[in-house]
């Protein structure tokens, strides 16, 4: 009779025959609950007709759920103790490819376009190690590949920031640079007590579907992302106080920076988490127009 991987007596028996001890430095919080791993695999929407990446794979639970949904799974794991672990777990899984890789290293589109056989949407799934969150959503969503949909399990308070809306305490230039790609919407909250080891935070799946366009029009996109990050900058300062500080304080940067704001109607005054994306996008665009 066949075992799942992710069922807590038998994760630990695989642990113990491998001899494998957990190394928190790499994030390492293996999921053990079946109902949550159903949950995941049914909020990605996962069949035939999708290639799957996983980011840190374990030892394989969330994968053999996928890869049991999906046309193939192709799962980056950066710790070489896993490699012979998978190979195990995951052996009666044709449908796998395991990249032993950092994934902040991997040239997404490269490795996909080698292992995905038939070009059909591409969803990522993943328990991201949580020490890296920002540095992986970034990363794919810089990267030239392009991801349908994400179904992502972080700390909450990342989750929050990400789907954050404009006014509240969490919303930053995260959720810009997120938002303007995706639709971002928190799925579910998972209680630490589905893990081994338990985290010491909550968590919570994030659903992000790619937009058929950007959320805003921008001309220049790396212009955009350097607003958003400079208005954020320090918090409980000024838009005007965190702009000037970023861009110069000369007479010429003044000037360009408060006609841009006057002629997008934009309250120097005000702080940087009451923009919305179309705010900013307007001043952007103001700025690059008249670049001094
Ligand atoms: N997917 C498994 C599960 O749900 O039980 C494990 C999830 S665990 C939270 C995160 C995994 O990411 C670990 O297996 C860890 O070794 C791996 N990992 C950490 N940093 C990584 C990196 N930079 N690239 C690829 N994998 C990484």
């Amino acid at each position: 009779e066949y075992r799942e991987i992710a069922n807590p007596t038998h994760t630990r028996e695989i642990l113990a025959r491998h001899g494998f001890t957990f190394k928190k430095s790499l994030g390492q919080n293996f999921l053990t609950e079946p109902n949550i791993l159903r949950k995941i695999v049914q909020t990605a929407e996962i069949d035939e007709q999708v290639n799957v990446i996983e980011v840190g794979p374990g030892i394989g639970a969330l994968t053999e759920y996928l890869a049991r949904q999906a046309k193939q799974v192709l799962a980056f794991e950066i710790d070489d103790r896993l490699i012979p672990v998978l190979a195990d777990t995951l052996q009666s899984y044709p449908n796998v490819t395991i990249k032993h890789q950092d994934v902040l290293q991997a040239d997404l589109l490269k490795v996909t376009s080698e292992t995905f056989k038939e070009t059909l949407p591409i969803k990522v799934v993943a328990n991201l190690p949580y020490y890296i969150t920002t540095p992986i959503m970034m990363h794919f969503l810089e990267s030239d590949l392009v991801v349908d949909e994400m179904v992502v399990m972080m700390q909450k308070e990342v989750a929050d920031r990400i789907s954050a809306k404009p006014g509240t305490k969490a919303y930053g230039s995260l959720s810009i640079a997120v938002q303007y790609y995706m639709e971002a919407s928190l799925a579910f909250i998972v209680p630490k007590t589905v893990f081994v080891p338990q985290p010491n935070v909550d968590s919570a799946i994030l659903k992000l579907t790619r937009r058929q366009k950007p959320a805003v029009e921008v001309i220049d996109e790396k212009a955009f992302f350097k607003l958003t990050k400079a208005a954020f900058q320090l918090r409980r300062k000024t838009l005007w106080n965190n702009l000037v500080n970023n861009y110069g304080k000369d007479e010429k940067t003044k000037q360009w920076l408060s006609q841009a704001l006057a002629v997008t109607g934009i309250d120097p005054k005000r702080r940087g988490e009451t923009l919305s994306l179309q705010e900013f996008a307007d001043l952007s665009n103001q700025l690059v127009k008249t670049l001094h």
